[in-house]
């Protein structure tokens, strides 16, 4: 079959149409040559607030990191465009489903920082919708209704993995598509007619032209067979949300009775018909199911938006990303105690780059910078390294104000907050607190734990640090007492001259500062490391550092 572009629009219109965009995309594809990947995106033809993108997650699982990816590259994409945001939760698939998962996904989506114009909307509730486009296909001859056995459909068609591995067979083709069930009674399904030879060709904004023989693309289902003999039960290299049984939500009834479940392909491309999704931005492992998308965006004379595939993100070893690489649950990542806006940063480099050598790019900077040009068709690798140092980077850098609510919050939860640090001289001395310590705290727990002794006065002494710091005992415990009556009689609590009368009391006990600032620290903070000691002591006052030296005179006997 040849490929016209332009009989694609003569059909009836499921949603809105772009004319704008049809004529843009229709004078690309036809000049392959001249396109080039800066005029898919920056299209003056497109107005920016006209461009509309989606993230699609289904669930069945939390959010993945990869699809937190996907969801921040159309976000990236949308706001830096003054474009629109659309959430759709792809539910039909109610085995594998499981409603309250979505709860998991809504709040990754929102501790990411990624947050939406329209929806969520839920195709479990839009069933009319995918058959009424059906019945339009059979009634135009572009789907017939299948009869055939499942078993002859099975293997699917390109069974592909990933964007480069396609193992390409030849399909089936039943007679049913010539108006000859082959087997007579039974219910059917509603079936793509797959043009007989030619080729299917789409441009992505990332990997360029893509092309498929169309003999190489099997009759999908769009819709599959009501109760009774199920006779569409495919494969899942088919249809992501092929299942066995059927579905009860959006089986229909009365003059439906002969359907059940509307399948991916039909689904998300009725939707992003009826959404007028301008920009299909998502994983490249979709680039299999875009050539069955384009052949059915025609056959609904539907305008084809814009492809971006977004490369894979594999693991350390270069495999494709999975639990033996370490927590993908989006939500562990929170737990843990990162920084949303490092998460970002992080997942924004991966599989794009917006040129030059700057990693730090706090968030507006990604909106100023980010394109669908600088996008790779590499591979990203996800490194956990990589990630803790982009959040220590954050911790370090934020304005302390944009900081401080992550620490208080931390501090909530572990039960140190006061709230006498909310407001006045309290937050003051918060501040300065928090940004004595965030030299050296690599998580937000960190705050709580290894910082504790700077937030409330019950704290352990590490014994490590004691016995690296407190190697003669009788010794130190007299240090300590000379050293808390020095510290007691000072009547100005500042760095230097709790500093002077430290140095003051070591020469005057003949060792070195060295080891008395060391024992000090133990003796105040509980830590071999913290932040310089003197500082400390100043936020950390008078009294109570008085309190602890003595505390630790008692505690070495
Ligand atoms: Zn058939």
């Amino acid at each position: 079959m040849e490929i016209v572009w332009r009989t694609a629009r003569e059909g009836p219109l499921v949603g809105r149409s772009y004319q704008h965009l049809l004529h843009w995309s229709i004078t690309t594809l036809q000049k392959p040559q001249e396109a080039n990947k800066s005029s898919m995106s920056d299209n003056p033809a497109i107005a920016n607030s006209a461009i509309r993108v989606r993230f699609a997650p289904s669930p069945t699982g939390y959010l993945h990191v990869g699809g937190a990816r996907t969801a921040l590259f159309n976000w990236l994409f949308a706001r830096s465009k003054g474009g629109t945001m659309i959430l759709r939760i792809e539910d039909t698939d109610a085995e594998r489903n499981k409603p309250e998962l979505v709860n998991g996904i809504l709040e990754g989506l929102q501790w990411l920082g990624v947050d939406w114009d329209e929806g969520p909307f839920y195709q479990s509730q839009r069933t009319a919708l995918y058959l009424d486009a059906a019945r339009k296909l059979l009634a135009s001859g572009a789907a017939f209704l299948c009869y055939c056995a499942a078993e002859k459909y099975v293997g699917g068609d390109h069974a592909e993995d990933g964007a480069d591995s396609a193992k390409v067979r030849r399909v089936a083709r039943c007679s049913c598509r010539d108006g000859q069930p082959s087997t007579p009674g039974v219910k059917p399904a509603v079936r793509f007619k797959v043009p007989l030879g030619g080729t299917t060709k789409f441009l992505d904004a990332v990997f360029g032209e893509r092309e498929f023989s169309n003999d190489e693309i099997e009759d999908f289902v769009l819709v599959r067979s009501g109760k009774g003999v199920d006779r569409s039960a495919v494969t899942a290299q088919d249809d992501r949300s092929a299942v066995t049984a059927q579905d009860d939500r959006s089986a229909v009834t009365a003059q439906d009775e002969e359907f059940g479940q509307s399948m991916y392909q039909m689904s998300a491309v009725v939707d992003d018909v009826d959404m007028c999704i301008t920009h299909v931005i998502r994983g490249a492992d979709h680039i299999s199911n875009t050539p069955k998308q384009v052949l059915l965006y025609r056959a609904l004379g539907a305008e084809i938006p814009i492809f971006a595939h977004l490369p894979l993100i594999l693991g350390a070893d270069k495999s494709r990303l999975s639990k033996r690489h370490g927590a993908t649950d989006v939500n562990m990542y929170r737990t843990e105690g990162f920084l949303p806006e490092a998460f970002r940063n992080f997942l924004a480099l991966l599989g794009w780059a917006p040129g030059g050598d700057q990693e730090f790019l706090r968030t507006s900077q990604l909106l100023e910078k980010f394109s669908l040009e600088g996008v790779s068709r590499t591979n990203g690798v996800f490194d956990r390294d990589k990630l803790e140092w982009f959040n220590t980077q954050y911790l370090q850098k934020l304005p302390i104000e944009e900081l401080l609510p992550y620490v208080e919050a931390q501090l909530k939860t572990s039960k140190l907050w006061k709230d006498e640090w909310a407001s006045g001289i309290g937050h003051e001395w918060f501040s300065k607190t928090v940004d004595l310590l965030r030299p050296r705290v690599r998580l937000l727990p960190d705050f709580a734990s290894w910082s504790r002794a700077f937030f409330g006065d019950e704290f352990e002494r590490d014994p490590a640090a004691k016995e690296k710091f407190w190697k003669e005992p009788a010794k130190i415990k007299d240090l300590l007492s000379m050293t808390a009556d020095a510290l007691a009689a000072l009547t100005d609590w500042s760095h230097d001259p709790c500093d002077h009368a430290t140095r003051a009391v070591a020469e005057a006990a003949g060792v070195k500062a060295g080891l008395l600032i060391n024992a000090i620290r133990v003796a105040i903070v509980g830590q071999a490391v913290a932040p310089p000691l003197f500082d400390s002591i100043v936020v950390l006052g008078q009294q109570r550092v008085v309190r602890r030296l003595r505390d630790a005179v008692s505690e070495l006997g």
